[in-house]
């Protein structure tokens, strides 16, 4: 067991925890018997305080490892700590892909469970939960094999609840078939927020993937500009070759924190603007490799360091398809504010699973990366929460480092269940995180 100070993805909020990285179920268990207050951890891609626990016990799942074989209809057994990079590394080969993936691959198969993952095909697919047909769960009362019929209650609180109903340590997932390594992209250039936002609902059916980055920096008549990005998987008959090769690391990396003020307005809207630039106006049929399309940011380790010392949040809100105009209202707020950010990420989202505390809701779904920093920040952020919740809407837990528990219940209305769900599993209240306590999420 070690000490160690532990963050987000964003750096901010950093606490102290003790750590251990159990090798198998049983000493999870053990842990979980002896612990008062516990939870898990996988890489720490959640952006703010989902996986830490200031004086706590940590359990880090890297050691719950292991991939089963694949069975002939994409089903496998695969450990909670094994993360999506080496799957794929195994699974490509073979022609099977993750039916569901976030922008990183630097995530493990336990972390992107517990955030129900979602990825560019939610409208087409839904999230990771919808993918999984069972897990192991240890929980402070008991270990438990969990499914959509077999206690689908603890289930769907485990999809998307965050580590607090306990410690994932296998999941059965069904993977996507696949033929190539390779996608066909289609990109296209827009001007204006309202015209990406209309191509996005009319293709809806047409494509698998879609995904709008927005620049946010823009005023006036070119306000929210955007370049659409919507894509397949390539088949054999598409392209020449048929190869099957996993992507590869990382080759670059950011190998320390970067000066004060380095991401300012000025340097941000010249990289949006050169980025925006270089998209052609409109092109068909790219072929682009796995790695190329889905996990973009994973050519370069550690970049969330170009963002310095004080660190940054993401702040990522779904809302429905009725309330467009909370998207655009966001972008006008944010553009106007002077606070710098990179382009922002507009993705469709189809209907939501069973996940208690799952983020998924049908319609939009828009994440914000804003540095720490500018004065006008937390009122542009506390703005943003209450738009969203004006429009039904709600904040993404998995990105979260500073909503309050008064605006997580309006958010999740099925929050009580949740806690009944948690209580019967953990009277003790012993699975909790610095988020959960920030967001009386502990228990009743
Ligand atoms: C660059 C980048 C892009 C991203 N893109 C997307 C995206 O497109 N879509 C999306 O949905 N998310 C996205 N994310 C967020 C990321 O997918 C989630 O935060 C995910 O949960 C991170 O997994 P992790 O292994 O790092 O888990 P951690 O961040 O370490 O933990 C996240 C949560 O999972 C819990 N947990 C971890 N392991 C277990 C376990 N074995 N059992 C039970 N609970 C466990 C923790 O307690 C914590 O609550 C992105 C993150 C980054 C950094």
């Amino acid at each position: 067991m070690t000490r160690e100070r532990l963050y987000g993805w964003g750096r901010t909020a950093p606490s102290i925890s003790e750590v251990l990285s159990p090798t198998s179920e049983d000493m999870v268990a053990q842990e979980l018997a002896h612990a008062t207050s516990v939870i898990a951890r996988g890489l720490g891609r959640s952006y703010g305080d989902a996986a830490q626990l200031s004086g706590g016990l940590v359990l880090t799942n890297r050691s719950l490892g292991g991939i089963g074989s694949i069975a002939p209809d994409g089903v496998v057994i695969v450990g909670a700590g094994v993360s999506i990079d080496e799957l794929l590394a195994i699974t490509i080969p073979l022609g099977w892909f993750m039916p569901v993936t976030p922008g990183t691959r630097q995530v493990t198969i336990g972390g992107a469970v517990a955030a129900d993952v979602h990825g560019k095909n939610h409208h087409r697919d839904g999230s990771l939960g919808d993918h999984v047909l069972e897990m192991r769960l240890v929980t402070p009362t008991g270990t438990f094999n969990v499914s959509p019929t077999m206690d689908p209650q603890l289930f769907w609180a485990t999809i998307g609840g965050m580590g607090l109903t306990g410690v994932v340590t296998t999941v059965t997932l069904r993977l996507l078939k696949i033929q190539t390594d390779k996608v066909l992209v289609d990109t296209t250039r827009y001007s204006h927020l309202d015209d990406v936002m209309a191509a996005m609902i009319a293709s809806d059916d047409d494509y698998r993937y879609s995904v709008a980055w927005v620049d946010c920096m823009t005023k006036g008549a070119s306000m929210g500009r955007a370049i659409l990005t919507r894509a397949e998987h390539a088949t054999r008959r598409d392209i020449t070759g048929d190869s099957l090769v996993a992507p590869k690391s990382a080759h670059l990396r950011v190998p320390f924190n970067a000066p004060r003020g380095l991401l300012n307005p000025v340097t941000i809207r010249t990289f949006n603007e050169i980025w925006f630039r270089r998209a052609p106006k409109r092109r068909e049929g790219e072929e682009q490799s796995l790695g190329a399309f889905f996990h973009p940011l994973d050519g370069v380790s550690d970049w969330n360091r170009l963002y310095g010392r004080r660190g940054f949040v993401q702040h990522q809100f779904a809302v429905g398809d009725a309330q467009s105009e909370t998207v655009v209202r966001a972008i006008e707020r944010l553009s106007s504010s002077g606070v710098p950010s990179f382009l922002a990420v507009l993705k469709r989202f189809g209907p939501a699973n069973h996940g208690v505390l799952s983020f998924p809701i049908p319609g939009w779904t828009l994440a914000l990366d804003l540095p720490i920093g500018p004065l006008a920040l937390p009122g542009v952020l506390d703005d943003l929460d209450e738009m969203v919740i004006e429009a039904g809407g709600r904040v993404y837990l998995a990105k979260d480092s500073r909503l309050n528990p008064e605006a997580v219940r309006v958010m999740y209305p099925r929050l009580p269940e949740f806690l009944d769900i948690k209580n019967r599993i953990d009277p003790q209240h012993k699975l909790a995180s610095d988020l959960a306590r920030r967001l009386h999420l502990v228990g009743k």
